[in-house]
């Protein structure tokens, strides 16, 4: 992988990795999830981000659903120095919006 050896945990964001992530990430939806594959936009790193249905679907899962930003954060393998209690990933975080009518 591309992983810059010097990168070290950092909990933060930027406003470059919601639109790198935009345009990198895949979607695929299962019977209660939506699944988000796709490379960490600051360490490089792929990983996936699970977004659970209630949160995007509606109650009765009548009305319509609106665009919506889910916040997601880099969930790689990696554990990088620096890292807080050895949790993996790099500590990028960033909001995705959703399309509307995911679950079709
Ligand atoms: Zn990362």
């Amino acid at each position: 992988m591309s992983t810059p050896p010097s990168l070290r945990y950092q909990h933060g964001t930027d406003a470059e990795f919601a639109r790198r992530a935009a345009a990198t990430f895949t979607l695929e939806h299962f019977d209660s999830a939506l699944v988000l594959f796709g490379p960490c936009p600051r360490c490089g790193q792929q990983m996936t981000f699970t977004v659970i249905e209630e949160l995007f679907r509606s109650a009765d899962g009548a009305a319509p659903v609106p665009a919506r930003p889910v916040v997601m954060y880099c969930t790689a393998e990696t554990v990088y120095e620096g890292s807080p209690d050895g949790h993996t990933g790099c500590g990028a975080f960033w909001s995705l919006l959703l399309p509307s009518g995911a679950e079709a």
